[in-house]
């Protein structure tokens, strides 16, 4: 593979008050010591709720941990009359490196359009956060074979407007949402499938260069048992994990999915 870290992410959604969170990331951090764990090697991030986050920030400075985190969502704008939104500024504030940018979840329950997500992939990288572009089809697109058009046309969508020099940090997300939530997992070549289809289109929308550096995780249903293979694939940096992110030994076995 091209020299990517690959990123092990875990989406906490609406899981986890401000107590339960110290909790459940000071477990993983022992875990991960405990196993030695290299995070040059396999970056560790977390993406808790926004409550959680100032805790998160004083435990991770305060222990010197070396897991990173992000928040779950951003507001397009900057600050002003967004009653409920949260700034990407206050997210860089609290030393996030990441927020998720168009979770299927928003996509779905809250309608958010890629007009609107096009504005927070921006908005993220004009307050220094790498936003972790989701993408990805559905059952009826999947089962019609139009997977592959349907998620390109996300990802061109999403990063119209942007420069190389921000694309080459980016990471987007491949989560079928068929496979979100349900048990459902793409196989390790559905992953690379789709993974090849977008590096193959971010040469199209850039060039090869930033291509390369782009890393492209997998999501849905990752377990311990399955993480492994999926990140075998040559075009897989990485996976984002949501209901097994919240058991600390599934999660570090994740981490540890060399082992
Ligand atoms: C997610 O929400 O990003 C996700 C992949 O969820 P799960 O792992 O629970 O399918």
């Amino acid at each position: 593979k091209y020299d990517r870290t690959p990123l092990i992410a875990g989406n906490w959604k609406m899981n986890m008050d401000h107590v339960q969170a110290i909790t459940l990331l000071q477990k993983l951090a022992w875990t991960l010591s405990d196993a030695r764990h290299d995070f040059k090697r396999v970056e560790v991030a977390v993406f808790p709720p926004f409550t959680d986050l100032r805790g998160v920030q004083t435990l991770v400075q305060g222990d010197d941990l070396e897991v990173v985190y992000g928040g779950q969502d951003l507001s397009p704008h900057d600050s002003g009359a967004y009653t409920g939104d949260i700034s990407g500024q206050f997210l860089s504030r609290l030393g996030c490196r990441y927020v998720l940018v168009g979770h299927s979840e928003r996509r779905t329950i809250h309608g958010e359009s890629d007009e609107l997500l096009q504005g927070k992939v921006q908005a993220a990288y004009r307050h220094g956060l790498v936003p972790v572009l989701c993408v990805g089809e559905g059952l009826e697109v999947r089962q019609s074979g139009g997977h592959v058009e349907h998620t390109l046309a996300q990802v061109r969508a999403d990063l119209a407007g942007l420069d190389a020099e921000h694309a080459a940090r980016l990471v987007i997300a491949y989560e079928p949402v068929w496979a979100i939530g349900t048990g459902e997992v793409a196989g390790p070549a559905d992953a690379q499938e789709m993974c090849a289809a977008i590096r193959a289109e971010l040469v199209e929308l850039y060039d090869a260069d930033v291509a390369s550096g782009v890393r492209l995780l997998y999501g849905g249903s990752v377990k311990a048992s399955n993480a492994a293979a999926i990140l075998r694939e040559r075009d897989v940096d990485g996976v984002l994990v949501g209901g097994a992110s919240l058991d600390v030994a599934e999660f570090a076995n994740i981490v540890r999915f060399e082992h």
